[in-house]
């Protein structure tokens, strides 16, 4: 009796962990037929705001993907696949030739030269072939490429810190600029951030999320800012929801925010429709609740 029932328990988990498997077989299958029809993949943007002027400083590309049968899928549910299948590269490029055609319909809304912050898997800046890509992506319009920042994980950075310092060298070189993004999460010494040429560091967002309520919290994004500064890098903080969390970051110098209380990330069109006068190029561009308190 019990061992049948034993047996049942092991043929109900290898049923299960089948049909796991056949489900992320399936999504991989899905997930390249969307990249190679160029069909259902879309770039959400959310707004970067700068502090001293209470205007978005540039835009974070956040990849989506609407799926025929789960609909709209975010990042974590289809990157680790697109990354455990070789199809990460694609991904990437599609997301750099998606910003470059989005560049243009910014311009076109009147928000000549605002820039476009995009993600990159760490897996591509370990790989060789990114910067000829960019190079190959942006062409060679200088001010194109000068509206594009990379962000790149801390966790990117960690493995081979020669070559991740020479990966970045020749990004930089194309006139793309860097961004260290989830910075505090990847255990990276500061002997290495001092060698690695970035002009952004991004705080994570569990740094954020209790700033209002630990002092100790506080301290570190103190010195997480001035540390970046010293480094003459700009500072934006992540995830910031509320007034009292924007209030800290203005006092201790934070350069930029970004986060739930300015803006969710929305389809591009949308974002440029909720922008009141947005034929009035950025002037127009205020949020209530980012005026100086
Ligand atoms: P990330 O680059 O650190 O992006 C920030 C994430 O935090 C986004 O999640 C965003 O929606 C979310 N977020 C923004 N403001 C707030 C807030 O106030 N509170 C909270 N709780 N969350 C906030 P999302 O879009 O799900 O992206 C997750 C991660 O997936 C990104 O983290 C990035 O590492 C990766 N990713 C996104 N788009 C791409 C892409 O195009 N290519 C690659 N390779 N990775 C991407
Ligand atoms: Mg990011
Ligand atoms: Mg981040
Ligand atoms: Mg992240």
């Amino acid at each position: 009796q019990s061992k049948a029932n034993g047996r049942n328990t092991v043929h109900f988990f290898n049923q299960q962990l089948k049909q796991k498997a056949s489900l992320e077989l399936q999504l991989e299958e899905d997930l390249r037929t969307a990249l190679q029809q160029n069909d259902g993949l879309e770039l959400f943007y959310q707004p970067i705001i700068e502090l001293k002027s209470g205007k978005p400083s540039k835009l974070e590309a956040l990849i989506r993907w609407n799926h025929p049968q789960h609909g709209l899928l975010t990042p974590e549910r289809f990157i680790p696949v697109a990354e455990a299948n070789g199809l990460i590269d694609m991904l990437d490029d599609w997301v750099l030739r998606q910003a470059h055609a989005d560049l243009r319909q910014l311009d076109q809304a009147g928000y000549q030269g605002l820039p476009l912050a995009v993600n990159c898997s760490a897996l591509n800046l370990c790989g060789n072939g990114l910067p000829q890509r960019i190079a190959r992506i942006f062409g060679s319009d200088q001010r194109i490429r000068q509206r594009i920042e990379l962000e790149v994980t801390e966790s990117a950075l960690l493995g081979d810190i020669e070559h991740a310092i020479e990966q970045l060298e020749r990004i930089r070189a194309t006139g793309v600029r860097v961004a260290i993004d989830d910075f505090g999460t990847g255990y990276s010494s500061l002997a290495y951030l001092k060698r690695l040429p970035l002009d952004t560091l991004k705080i994570d967002r569990c740094f954020i999320q209790d700033l209002a309520f630990c002092p100790q919290g506080r301290e570190i994004v103190r010195a997480i800012i001035a540390m970046a500064h010293a480094l003459q890098m700009d500072v934006v903080a992540e995830g910031v929801e509320d007034a009292e969390q924007l209030r800290i970051l203005r006092a201790d110098g934070c350069d930029q925010v970004q986060g739930f209380f300015f803006g969710t990330p929305m389809p591009l069109q949308r974002l440029l429709a909720q922008c009141p006068h947005h034929d009035r190029a950025m002037e127009a561009w205020r949020w209530p609740t980012a005026a100086p308190s």
